[in-house]
């Protein structure tokens, strides 16, 4: 059997075709039309109205915030177990990440604790669907909106989840994805904001792209811009990819669903922990994620190295922004226990669109012959 990947893009003809007539086209630029189109399907697949397309999912995070205004003396509230990605963003801006834990339920940021992270300091609230299951959105819309804060969705691993039957992306002001190879749908490299708002998507569009002058006046700049465009070679394989995008879907459902039943026993007996779904929720399952209880038998490190000599890659989860080196140092003696438990037991097992059953069942076979 082949090395089983954690998460590989699944690429067919389609893309080959979209991006060699993308090339005949001459039009590869951030100012081809692939990228319109790329933006407005993708826009209406996230039940939004329009989309900026960025080169990268920190980028449309970066761009987010700016757009939203946000500077040095603000704060900007996220979850301390996420990818790092999340906080660099907010430093970019020069302000300054609030971190807080997460639920032990769905892994994501705990709504209860953002009231009490409120300050008059903050601006926006980010909310990070992590690992493809959807943050519970109501409480955190409610202190937005009592507390008159901006919410910017993180949906870079949760394209086309759904928080009580609406999608993900068009909950907050504005929401960013990334199109990074191992994602659910990719383009290489790439992001994408979108929203609903038509002023928030015009200052996007604008700052995305060095800010030119309006009215005119070409070479001339109002404000910081970036240089953010993606190009239309990789809107073009995105036109391919979300056409597939409810079929990846689909099969992160029901390969999800293999692995809770081929584990269920050992969940049962307290040696795992599974990845559930909320009754509001439809996860994508972006990485199927297990906690490796201590009565399991071995380590979570030691599985991970004994599924490696099985040919079973795997990655450990993320560990908290909190306690990585640039951080560290805002947050020394404060302590978040559910991020740091689910940091210190977490695996993402192999998870890609293409994966098949009998690769669910050997990766399960191979956990099982472990646990003691
Ligand atoms: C992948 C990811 C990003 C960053 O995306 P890039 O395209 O690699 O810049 C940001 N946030 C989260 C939650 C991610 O998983």
């Amino acid at each position: 059997m082949r090395r089983i990947p954690v998460c590989e893009p699944v690429l067919g003809r389609e893309e080959t075709e979209y991006v060699s007539r993308c090339l005949a086209s001459g039009w590869i630029s951030g100012i081809g039309k692939d990228v319109s189109e790329f933006e407005e399907r993708f826009a209406r697949f996230c039940e939004c109205d329009y989309g900026i397309a960025t080169n990268s999912g920190t980028t449309a995070l970066h761009l987010g915030l700016a757009t939203l205004g946000v500077k040095s003396t603000d704060e900007v509230i996220l979850p301390t177990f996420s990818m790092i990605a999340c906080a660099n963003a907010v430093s970019y801006c020069t302000a300054r990440p609030v971190l807080v834990d997460s639920e032990k339920t769905t892994w994501n940021m705990d709504p209860k604790l953002i009231r009490g992270a409120v300050n008059p300091k903050t601006r926006v609230i980010m909310p990070v669907h992590t690992y493809g299951h959807p943050v519970d959105m109501e409480p955190v819309l409610d202190v937005a909106g009592e507390t008159g804060l901006h919410v910017l969705e993180d949906c870079s691993e949760a394209h086309g989840a759904e928080y009580r039957s609406r999608k993900v992306g068009s909950l907050g002001d504005m929401a960013a994805f990334s199109f990074y190879s191992n994602k659910i749908i990719t383009t290489g490299e790439g992001g994408m904001l979108v929203t609903k708002d038509q002023q928030l998507a015009e200052r996007a569009r604008w700052l995305r792209a060095h800010a030119f002058g309006r009215g005119g006046k070409h070479f001339w700049h109002e404000e910081i811009g970036f240089g953010y465009r993606m190009s239309a070679l990789q809107a073009s394989v995105g036109l391919a990819q979300l056409e597939k995008i409810d079929r990846f879907i689909e099969k992160r459902r029901s390969n999800a669903r293999l692995y809770s039943e081929g584990l269920s026993d050992l969940a049962e007996q307290g040696k795992i922990g599974l990845p559930i779904e909320m009754p509001w929720a439809r996860s994508v399952y972006w990485m199927y994620t297990v906690m490796i209880d201590r009565g399991f038998g071995i380590t979570r490190d030691e599985l991970v190295n004994k599924l490696s000599a099985m040919g079973v890659e795997t990655r450990t989860t993320f560990y908290p922004i909190h306690v990585q080196p640039p951080y560290a140092q805002f947050y020394s003696g404060e302590s978040f226990p559910i991020a740091e438990e689910i940091a210190a037991k977490g695996i993402n097992l192999p998870s890609s669109s293409n994966l098949t059953r009998d690769e669910v069942s050997y990766v399960v076979s191979c956990i099982k012959q472990w646990a003691q």
